[in-house]
């Protein structure tokens, strides 16, 4: 289980978290979601320590995060950055074992969570010797999800895993990734902008906004009983576009018909 109490950092005087409060439980799909720029990527920094709140408090199953506890407690999580964040210069390969080799697991070893890995994130291993600007978008995070669990942690951060891609591949990506999800059955926080992407993954949800947590709960909670006119607005203005093109389908079907 992971916890903050009154969380808050800033950056030169703004704002990034202000005051968050919230419980993230173990074995479950946590969605992030909220506007551009309400602190979500900072949220998901805080919580894997690598930056540090300026006020309150974060543990992670009861361990307080502090600058000594984080780097042993970020080796039980796993973290997807924002566009996936692989290094240009190393091999797919390189770039998933790079932590295992650091803490001297032996080749053998290595060799066999990759072989693990590739069957569950179906990723042909004949690709692994290639560099980032040669695998598409999807295998890109394919490989960023493979290098985020080689150590199998009990926590997975994703930062926007879908963001960058085309829809068709998103809609595939989304199908495996609850698959796994599933089958892994880990603590799982999973940043979004996106309203469908959060239906879809979610067990418990949490809504931001300037910093700030605006509401806690179930999916059907931010449509049931929105706790402020935010919530409203963020769900209708998604629901708006969903309708829009879900309208002009309709009308061309019947034209065809
Ligand atoms: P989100 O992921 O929801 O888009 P972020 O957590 O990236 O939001 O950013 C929240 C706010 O903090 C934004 O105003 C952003 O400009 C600011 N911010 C985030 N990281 C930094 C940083 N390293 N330096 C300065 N400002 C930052
Ligand atoms: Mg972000």
């Amino acid at each position: 289980m992971i916890r903050l109490d009154g969380v808050t950092k800033s950056y030169g005087g703004s704002i990034a978290v202000d005051d968050v409060s919230l419980t993230i439980l173990p074995g479950r799909t946590t969605v992030l979601i909220g506007p551009s720029g309400s602190g979500k990527s900072t949220l998901l920094a805080l919580i894997i320590g690598l930056e540090l709140p300026d006020a309150g408090r974060i543990a992670v199953d009861e361990h307080p995060l502090t600058r000594l506890s984080a780097l042993s407690l970020r080796r039980r999580m796993g973290y997807v950055v924002q566009d996936g964040g692989l290094f240009p210069h190393l091999t797919a390969q390189e770039n998933i074992c790079l932590m295992a080799k650091e803490i001297g697991w032996p080749p053998q070893r290595r060799r066999d969570r990759i072989t693990e890995l590739c069957a569950l994130t179906r990723f042909p291993p004949t690709a692994l010797g290639r560099y980032p600007v040669e695998l598409s978008g999807g295998q890109r995070q394919r490989v960023s999800l493979m290098r985020a669990l080689m150590l199998d942690p009990d926590v997975l951060l994703m930062d926007e895993p879908l963001g960058a891609l085309d829809p068709m591949i998103r809609a595939e990506l989304q199908d495996e990734l609850k698959d796994i999800f599933g089958r892994l059955a880990k603590t799982v926080v999973l940043v979004t902008h996106d309203l469908s992407e959060a239906a879809f993954f979610s067990d418990a949800i949490i809504l931001m906004h300037q910093g700030h947590v605006v509401q806690q709960g179930l999916f059907r909670d931010l449509i049931e009983s929105p706790a402020e006119p935010f919530v409203g607005q963020f769900v209708h203005a998604q629901l708006r576009r969903l309708a829009m093109i879900n309208e002009r389908a309709m009308k061309i079907k019947k034209g065809r018909a």
